[in-house]
């Protein structure tokens, strides 16, 4: 809708809308009611929202086209709607995490990305769908009901931000905001063919998201182009000091003083490729048709093939932490803190009917799984050992830092899979996050870009050090133009 109503071009998305609101062509009233429209035309096929309030999305667009009239835009942006995970919070809004035990809850308060968003005057649209709690690789977690896959819609649309990547894949939005704890942006960006980015943690505050791992979460855009992403990336980014996470301004500072900083084509590739032994021939195929492509005119013998031995454990060094932090972080949903409340006949019964009826399945076994592996007798095996692994697979990103500028692999081994096919195998679904895992335990960014496809979106990866977004975005941006329609 937006690429034909403004003259969309594929490297300016944003560019060209702000460029239209400056040139009064459009406003930001108009703007919204054929997002809503839009949304209300597709929604029902692809279930990408949950929830959309229309009243205040249409008082929220008027209020910028007043300032818009009066001279006052607050940024280029203003006026511009942007989609949400219903897992960061919006005040006034409802909060669900897609899940039973918090149907009806409304915010408090807004998440620091939100306030950023607003003071640059972009419209935060609805409630994207997710997989319950942000957990899962398929949406189909969810206790509202599936999303479909914006490309086909029997496939899988990935997850857990499944609902943020298919409404900007079918235009509902020209940007979405999700959260990814161990790949949960860069796989349904790669499964709807669309750019996402999970940015190097605690630089995006997690004030005002639903905590599923925290020593993990991210919040990061998703976009139809790299610039796209990369503009949402520079107005949510930044220190919070409500996030104690958050990357204080002269530790940044430091850090980016000792990034390699020169043209793309300078930059030197790394390819872990005993980690794409079990990545299908069709995601091969794409992968290897990027990489030869940058070998071949852009990066001249300065693509090498590498092992990364710590980073096959990547797999279950997350499933052990991910569970545990998760396994602490739910407590609060008991029926009495948060949560809806079941009542029983004394204390514990109110906080197990809670619990056993506002959880779903998937949650139910994450947290069975993360209490089992912080119990006292199994601590040391399970945790304790998943943290020195995490310390070895950080090790090995740094020691591969000095010498790369960025790690080249797929995002998933696979193209998306059929809804229903892996609902009923949790841990095939687990082992397909290897090739994302990696970074969230590192806490280094990494950008999805769609490469080569015949049949189903499959996206390219790219790994880079602390705060190397910009080298990501520019190695991106020459992949998209190489490779993208449009
Ligand atoms: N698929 C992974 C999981 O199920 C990642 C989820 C996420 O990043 N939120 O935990």
């Amino acid at each position: 809708m937006y690429g034909i109503e403004f003259g969309f071009c594929h490297m300016a998305f944003l560019n060209d809308l702000s460029y239209h609101l400056s040139k009064k062509e459009t406003d930001p009233v108009q703007i919204m009611e054929k997002t809503l429209g839009t949304i209300r035309e597709k929604n029902p096929d692809y279930y990408a929202f949950i929830h959309v309030d229309e009243d205040l999305m249409i008082q929220k667009a008027l209020e910028s086209r007043k300032r818009r009239e009066a001279g006052k835009a607050l940024s280029e942006w203003d006026g511009i709607p942007i989609g949400i995970k219903d897992n960061i919070l919006r005040k006034g809004e409802v909060a669900e995490c897609a899940s039973r035990i918090l149907a009806g809850f409304r915010s408090p308060y807004n998440a620091t990305v939100i306030e950023k968003l607003e003071q640059s005057g972009m419209i935060p649209v609805g409630r994207t769908n997710m997989d319950e709690f942000a957990m899962g690789s398929s949406t189909e977690n969810s206790a509202l009901g599936i999303t479909r896959n914006g490309v086909d819609k029997e496939y899988a649309p990935g997850g857990s931000s499944g609902g943020s990547a298919v409404a900007v894949a079918t235009g509902m939005l020209p940007v979405a905001l999700g959260s990814d704890t161990g790949g949960s942006i860069r796989q349904p960006a790669s499964f709807n063919g669309v750019v996402g980015l999970k940015p190097t943690y605690g630089s995006v505050s997690r004030y005002g998201l639903v905590a599923f791992a925290s020593s993990l979460d991210q919040i990061g855009p998703f976009a139809k182009t790299v610039e796209d992403v990369q503009i949402i990336y520079n107005i949510i980014s930044g220190y919070d000091p409500r996030d104690t996470t958050s990357v204080q301004p002269e530790l940044k500072v430091k850090m980016e003083s000792g990034l390699r900083k020169f043209p793309p084509e300078n930059m030197k590739i790394a390819i872990p490729e005993n980690l794409l032994e079990n990545v299908s021939p069709e995601v091969k195929k794409s992968f290897f048709q990027v990489v030869d492509f940058l070998e071949e005119e852009i990066l001249e013998n300065k693509i090498d093939r590498i092992r990364m031995n710590a980073s096959e454990l990547s797999t279950p060094v997350y499933y052990i932490t991910a569970t545990s932090e998760a396994s602490a972080n739910l407590a609060r949903f008991d029926g009495i803190r948060y949560g809806k409340r079941e009542n029983g006949d004394s204390l514990v019964s109110l906080y197990e009917n809670s619990r056993t009826k506002g959880f779903g399945k998937e949650v139910k076994r994450r947290i069975l799984l993360g209490t089992y592996a912080l119990s006292s007798g199994y601590y040391d095996a399970y945790y304790g050992k998943a943290q020195k692994v995490r310390a070895m697979i950080h090790r090995e990103y740094m020691e591969i830092f000095r010498k790369y500028d960025a790690v080249l692999m797929p995002v998933a081994p696979d193209v998306p899979f059929k809804l229903g096919e892996k609902i009923h195998d949790p841990v095939s679904m687990y082992l397909a996050d290897v090739l994302t895992t990696g970074a969230s335990l590192a806490g280094i960014p990494a950008l999805s870009v769609p490469g080569p496809a015949e049949r189903l979106p499959i996206g390219v990866q790219i790994q880079g050090t602390f705060f190397a977004e910009d080298s990501l975005f520019a190695l991106g941006k020459i992949i998209e133009k190489k490779f993208s329609a449009g």
